[in-house]
Parts: C-alpha cells; sequence; structure tokens
C-alpha cells in the first residue's frame, strides 16, 4: 500500500497479478479478499466493495446490492 500511484484511483488500487476485476466487473466478487472479519460477517475485497456472508454487497460508491449467491449459482458452468 506503499507504492501507490497517484494517477490511480482509489477504488482500482491493485497489486495483484492478475489484477483484481473491477467494482464494475461482473465478476466483482472474485477480487482478493484483504481485510477479513468473519467474527464480524464480512470482507473487505481489493476492490473496495464489502462482502457480508449471505453475499450481499456495499459497493464503494455507498451502493448496496441485494445477496447475489441465486445469480452467482446461476451462472456456474455446473448447473
Ligand atoms: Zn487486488
Amino acid at each position: 500500500m506503499t507504492t501507490l500511484k497517484p494517477e490511480t484511483p482509489a477504488s482500482s488500487v491493485c497489486s495483484h497479478t492478475p489484477t483484481c476485476p473491477s467494482v464494475d466487473a461482473s465478476a466483482r466478487d472474485a477480487a482478493h479478499v484483504i481485510a477479513a472479519h468473519p467474527e464480524q460477517g464480512w470482507s473487505l475485497l481489493c476492490n473496495g466493495i464489502v462482502l457480508f456472508e449471505d453475499f450481499g454487497e456495499l459497493l464503494p460508491s455507498g451502493e448496496s446490492c441485494a445477496a447475489r449467491w441465486h445469480d452467482l449459482l446461476m451462472a456456474s458452468p455446473h448447473r
């Protein structure tokens, strides 16, 4: 976190390779977890999303999304 480039938007700070999905990406839930708080039921993803244990999301913009687990299951190639 000490090598941030000045031109890098705060919402897309990522030092992983490959780069984590952005907030706008359909696979945004696949971003790395950079802060996990299982005792509180949420995790902070690399792209700034707060992911709750029921797969609800709180986006960096403050927008909240309902649990997507059903969508994720539907998108699985195994179903
Ligand atoms: Zn990342």
